[in-house]
This record gives structure tokens, C-alpha cells and sequence, in this order.
């Protein structure tokens, strides 16, 4: 069974009225992992439903949490901020109300366009509308207790009279500078002493004052609980390393259930993912966020990529190399979900056409798609003009003689538009190629080469216009010529691309004028 499937089956078993969280920090645009987040939960909340159970997809934004350090996305000037809550913060460019709004709209209408539409709750709003005042009263009257929970479970020792509750400071503004000592039941007195936040140290102001519960806010392991349990969430997906033994969660369960007597919800820890390798982090060069990658794969492949395997498998994103390779791996399932199983093994067809079910936006389409991206890769660079635009005429007269195509559909042009935002944006050198109109005026051809293609010339001319045919007329020529295969292409690839390497020939040829072919052939037997 898909693992979506089986948490939701675990889930129902619990209970049929369910509370699906995600949450993400905002300290600028939330990265392609935040997504993922979110379209775990959101796969598990539909689930439920189509089962008979009730549930809400819930999406906190931790907007109350202070700014750590500045992204570099950010302007300079947002160093006066750090320290500060997010939701205080200003739109970084100008062009919205607040910082918050300016990196979670486009977050959520990127989201929407794939269908997956959480219920946005921001957290400062909670504290400032008194949700959070009970939990938050719990919380600072038992705080000795949540001091021996955190103690431990994870070793960390806070001071004789800590408080579990960071008030902003109401002279800088700051929130992750204050220390609240005392609490009277009704307000709380604080010193903005100074803070670390992760390994940055931020200074206070030394102001000393008092503030209400509603002007402030939890240590991030008891807000955790405090929401499980106000908000009564039964289940969340989360980084794994927070379900560690003595991390975050196990700490957050046992203070929701201790101190505000709820059940903590079922956890679905997630595998980070990568970067070529690298960790995406937040505020390193360039975020790569879900929007980025539905241009260049379409809004179904990037949330295929969630779903094809278990959120604890390794994810390993490559937006230059692996891209075709993941758009392969979709049309694959989409052949497996029509009735094409011969590639795959028998155990992992239920789950691969799940996969490609779980990843559509607008309902199941009717029949398998038009065009692979492959395909389109190599036919788009064919039929670009001067200025580089896609011709798109001249694609569907070449897909039209290559595949039998008659009109370009919706999800044809999708795909086509992605290929070419691909080649615009993060596709390598390496897949990038155009037809030589003339032949190119610096090649050189070698004894073999020229024997090569005076062979092929002969033989092309009697070839059906069909990329397979194509192909094994290349190769047997090859052989027929005692030569390697390898070198053959790359003789073809100089004279019709003026460069050594290039997309799969058949389909290349396939999709070029016949009579063009011939004659550029035909010419290279004279270099
Ligand atoms: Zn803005
Ligand atoms: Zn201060």
C-alpha cells in the first residue's frame, strides 16, 4: 500500500475527525522542503476524506518567531531586524503590507496551482487574538515542571527562575533578547538581557518592563504542544531528525500530555532534501522554492517527486542534470497507471500508479500524455526562431509527423512550456543545442568519419521518416563501417549541431525535414 494510504488508514483507526498540521518559519521565501511539507500533509488530509473521515489541512506560519539572521535575499538593511518577531517586520521590496505576506502569498497561490490548498493560520495572530491565552497561562504557572520535562528528556538546564514565555521587548522590539522572570498571573516582568538564536548572539537593550500574556511567546517546544493541543492536531509531518529519542517532539508530546492533557499528534518524519548534494538551506545563495521547479517540470512532476517514494527516502534534487530524468520517471508511471506494466516490477505497480494519482492538480486525465519531455526537449530547440522563441506550429508539424499528433493539448502545451523555462533557467550547456541552417564552417571529419557518412548518405535515402528506423540505419551503418557507434553519432552531432554531443539522433532526425537531412549528408561527404 502507498504510504500516504497507510497513515490515513492509521489515522481512521485513531478517530474519524482529523487535524492535519504543516508549519513552516517564515524568515524569508520558504525552499522546496517546506513545500514538501505541506503536500505530505495535504496527500494524507485527501485520503482521509475519500475514506469517509473528516479533516482540516492546517498550515502554520510561525510568524511570531524572531528573525535569526538575514538571508541573503534579502536587503542589508534587515540587519536592524534581527531579533525581531516576523510578523513586525516590513515587506522587504516595498510591495505588500507586511514581510510575512510578501513571501506566504506567493507560496500558497504556487501551492494552489497544484491543488494543494492548506488553511493558512498565522501564529502571532493567535497570541495577539488571546487563543493562546490558556495554554500560555498553563505554560507560566507550570513552568518548574516544564523545566524537569526539558531537563530530562534533553539534558538542556534552564536557570532557577526561567520562564517558558519570550516577551517582546517594548523598547527595541526584539523577541529573542528577552528573559521573563516573574510572572503575577496576569502580567509578566522581563529583562531584554540578550539572547543566542542558534549560533548568533543577539544583544539586548537592557530595558526592563512588563507585559501581557498576549505580547509574547512560548519556547518553540512548548508552542508546539500548546498547538497540538489547542488546535487539536492528530497529525504532522516533520524534518526526522525532530523524532529523534530526547529531541523536539518527544519533548512536545510529553508536555502536551502532561501539562494541557492532550494526545500528541501521530508524527511522519520526512527526509530533508538536497541539493546536488547539498543541505537547502534557507538563507544560502539562491532558494529554490516549489514555484521554481513546477516551471520547469509542471506542477504534477514536482509533486510526483514527493510522492514516488517514502518520505524517509533519500531526496536528492538536481534542477540542471536530473530533470529530464525525473520527467522520465513520471511518464513512466503515467504508461504503469494506463495499463503498461512491462517495465516494472509486479510489487511496485500498485504503488507507482498511486504515485501518479496522488500527484494530479484537475482530476484524472483520460489517456496517457502526448509528447515525453525528452521529446520536447529535442523538438522545441528544433523550432526556435531568431529571437528564441518556440514556433509552435512548427512543433506540432513535427510532432505531427513523429507521433501523429493532430492539435496540442493543455497538458502537451504545459510540458512544452516548461521544457523551454528549463532551457531559459537551470538546464545544463550539455542539453542545449541548435540546428545548423548551414554547415558549420569549422568542423573536421577523419578518414573513418567520411567513410562513415558516405555509407550513410547511400543508405538514408531509403529510410521511412521514422525515428526508430533512423536510428538503425545510423547503427548498422556503423557496423557495417567496423566502427564504433559512439564515434558515428558525434560525426553526425558536428555536422547538423556544429558540436560533439546532442540528444537521441533518431528523434532528432525523425523530427528535421527529410530532404534536409539528405542534402546536409550528403554535403559532409565532401569535407
Ligand atoms: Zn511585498
Ligand atoms: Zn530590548
Amino acid at each position: 500500500m502507498h504510504w500516504v494510504d497507510v497513515y490515513a488508514e492509521k489515522l481512521l483507526e485513531l478517530g474519524s475527525n482529523h487535524i492535519i498540521e504543516s508549519g513552516t518559519g517564515i524568515s524569508g521565501q520558504p525552499h522546496l522542503g517546506s513545500a514538501g511539507d505541506i503536500i505530505y500533509a495535504d496527500g494524507i488530509h485527501k485520503k482521509i476524506i475519500e475514506m469517509g473521515g473528516s479533516s482540516r489541512a492546517i498550515w502554520a506560519m510561525d510568524d511570531m518567531d524572531g528573525l535569526r539572521k538575514v538571508p541573503a535575499q534579502l536587503p542589508k538593511e534587515f540587519e536592524q531586524y534581527i531579533g525581531q518577531p516576523a510578523f513586525k517586520l516590513p515587506c522587504p521590496d516595498g510591495c505588500c503590507d507586511s514581510f510575512v505576506e510578501h513571501f506566504t502569498s506567493p507560496f500558497l497561490e504556487e501551492l494552489a496551482r497544484a491543488d494543494v490548498k492548506p488553511e493558512a493560520v498565522s501564529v502571532a495572530q493567535m497570541y495577539i487574538d488571546g487563543k493562546y491565552d490558556e495554554v500560555v497561562r498553563i505554560a507560566l504557572e507550570k513552568a518548574s515542571e516544564i523545566r524537569v520535562i526539558f531537563e530530562d528528556i534533553s539534558g538542556s538546564v534552564r536557570e532557577e527562575d526561567w520562564l517558558p514565555f519570550f516577551p517582546i521587548c517594548q523598547n527595541c522590539g526584539k523577541i529573542l533578547s528577552t528573559k521573563a522572570y516573574e510572572f503575577d498571573g496576569r502580567k509578566v516582568k522581563y529583562r531584554c538581557r540578550g539572547g543566542i538564536a542558534g549560533k548568533a548572539d543577539i544583544p539586548g537593550c537592557g530595558h526592563e518592563g512588563e507585559v501581557g500574556i498576549r505580547e509574547g511567546k512560548l519556547p518553540w517546544r512548548v508552542e508546539w504542544a500548546a498547538r497540538w493541543s489547542h488546535l487539536g492536531v492528530t497529525c504532522e509531518p516533520m524534518g526526522k531528525d525532530l523524532t529523534a529519542a530526547g529531541g523536539t517532539y518527544e519533548t512536545s508530546s510529553i508536555i502536551c500530555e502532561q501539562l494541557f492533557g492532550s494526545k500528541a499528534p501521530m508524527p511522519v518524519p520526512y527526509e530533508f532534501i538536497v541539493m546536488s548534494g547539498k543541505k537547502l538551506g534557507k538563507s544560502i545563495g539562491r532558494v529554490l522554492t516549489f514555484g521554481d521547479m513546477a516551471k520547469i517540470v509542471t506542477p504534477e512532476i514536482s509533486k510526483y517527486f514527493f510522492f514516488r517514494s517514502q518520505p524517509t527516502a533519500h531526496k536528492n534534487i538536481d534542477f540542471e542534470f536530473a530533470i529530464p530524468k525525473l520527467a522520465e520517471d513520471y511518464e513512466n508511471a503515467e504508461r504503469v497507471f494506463f495499463g503498461d506494466t512491462s517495465n516494472v516490477p509486479e510489487k511496485e505497480i500498485e504503488d507507482i500508479k498511486r504515485s501518479y494519482e496522488l500527484s494530479q492538480i484537475s482530476g484524472m486525465p483520460d489517456a496517457p500524455g502526448q509528447a515525453s519531455y525528452s521529446h520536447l526537449l529535442s523538438i522545441i530547440q528544433t523550432n526556435l526562431d531568431l529571437e528564441g522563441n518556440v514556433d509552435w506550429d512548427g512543433v506540432l508539424k513535427t510532432l505531427a509527423r513523429t507521433d501523429n499528433i493532430t492539435q496540442l493539448d493543455e497538458r502537451t502545451m504545459a510540458k512544452g512550456n516548461a521544457v523551454k523555462t528549463w532551457l531559459d533557467t537551470t538546464a545544463p550547456e550539455d542539453v542545449k543545442f541548435a540546428i545548423q541552417k548551414e554547415m558549420p564552417a569549422d568542423i573536421e571529419l577523419n578518414d573513418d568519419e567520411r567513410k562513415f557518412i558516405t555509407e550513410l548518405a547511400g543508405a538514408i535515402s531509403k529510410v521511412n521518416w521514422e525515428a526508430g528506423l533512423i536510428h538503425d540505419a545510423i547503427y548498422e551503418t556503423s557496423q557495417a563501417c567496423e566502427l564504433k557507434a559512439g564515434q558515428c553519432f558525434k560525426a553526425l552531432y558536428k555536422i547538423f549541431l556544429g558540436k560533439n554531443r546532442g540528444p537521441r539522433l533518431g528523434f532528432l532526425l525523425a523530427s528535421l525535414d527529410r530532404d534536409f537531412v539528405v542534402g546536409r549528408i550528403e554535403e559532409a561527404t565532401k569535407i
